[in-house]
């Protein structure tokens, strides 16, 4: 039985073949005992099948260099060719995807809406929705919580698509959820304004998501979510003071007015969403370099 709950999670590196000689034989020795492994085995063989299937279904992949080169390429064809890859990819990535985040994520939002509904105001909202993705996002792509990174990172799909394409999956269901509680909160609080509530979630939960994604790569699932948990959080432990409902002593002022600029921040759209698109950025060249050590290990 501890033997069962060892190596069960070996699997998919049994899986990926990567597993060294004396790991294989005692994987091997307790799957001819052990019909729930066995089990676990034929899905990993499956998801390896379909990402060796995904991978040499993809020809060349669609980078602008090949497409000028290309001489049967119209326009349309092109197009087509590229969000065809696309979708593979997407398609395959809905399952590598950690499964407990789905319906955890749909929870906390629940939650964060019926608080909302109780309290009469949207706070909770804004205050749960970047939480959540941020948290998401964290595990798709950390080692220490990828059963088949070796899997993903031994395909020549370029790991930077397998990233992106993680994070559109993970961000757009995050999006679509935040969407469906915003909109389900108008029949009851009719002073809302949609916009405003939206806007007032969706670019922090751009910011934190970007951000955590960019700090898992190299501190781990773990430290990503402490450290963007933090950022979020001290804006709200700070906000009595910043608007003076606490009274600071004199030199305590300057840090005040510090506190004042970082509330600031989390409210201006615009730097929002530049350091986002520069964090994703950063995080999917990071993947590149992970691939990098991976392959070829110092
Ligand atoms: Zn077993």
């Amino acid at each position: 039985m501890q033997d069962h709950d060892a190596l069960i999670n070996l699997i998919p590196e049994y899986a990926a073949g990567v597993l060294d000689a004396g790991q294989r034989r005692r994987v091997e020795e307790h799957l001819a005992g052990c019909a729930g492994c066995r089990e676990e085995l034929s899905f990993w063989m499956d998801t390896a099948a379909a990402v060796g299937a995904e991978d040499t279904a993809l020809p060349a992949p669609p980078f602008p260099d090949r497409l000028v080169l290309s001489k049967t390429g119209s326009p349309g064809a092109l197009i087509l060719s590229v969000l065809r890859h696309a979708w593979l990819i997407l398609s395959s990535q809905i399952f590598m995807v950690q499964k407990d985040i789905w319906p955890a994520s749909a929870t906390v939002l629940m939650v964060g809406y019926f608080f909302a509904l109780a309290s009469g105001e949207a706070g909770a909202l804004r205050f749960l929705a970047p939480l959540v993705a941020a948290a998401c996002i964290t595990v798709i792509y950390a080692p220490d919580f990828d059963p088949v990174m070796e899997l993903s990172l031994s395909t020549s799909t370029s790991p930077w698509q397998i990233l992106l394409a993680r994070l559109v999956l993970v961000f757009v269901y995050n999006l679509a959820l935040g969407l469906a509680a915003s909109l389900a909160l108008l029949p009851f609080m009719p002073q809302l304004i949609l916009s405003e509530l939206i806007i007032g979630w969706l670019c922090p939960m751009a910011f934190l998501t970007a951000l955590a994604l960019l700090l898992s790569l190299p501190l781990g699932s773990y430290n990503a979510i402490g450290i963007t948990y933090a950022l979020w959080i001290s804006q709200y432990l700070i906000k009595g003071s910043a608007s003076g409902s606490v009274l600071l002593p004199a030199p305590f002022s300057q840090i005040a007015s510090f506190l004042q600029v970082y509330q600031a921040f989390w409210n201006n759209t615009l730097f929002l969403s530049l350091f986002s698109l520069v964090f994703v950025l950063a995080a999917l060249y990071l993947s590149l370099i992970k691939r990098e050590r991976f392959l070829h290990p110092a």
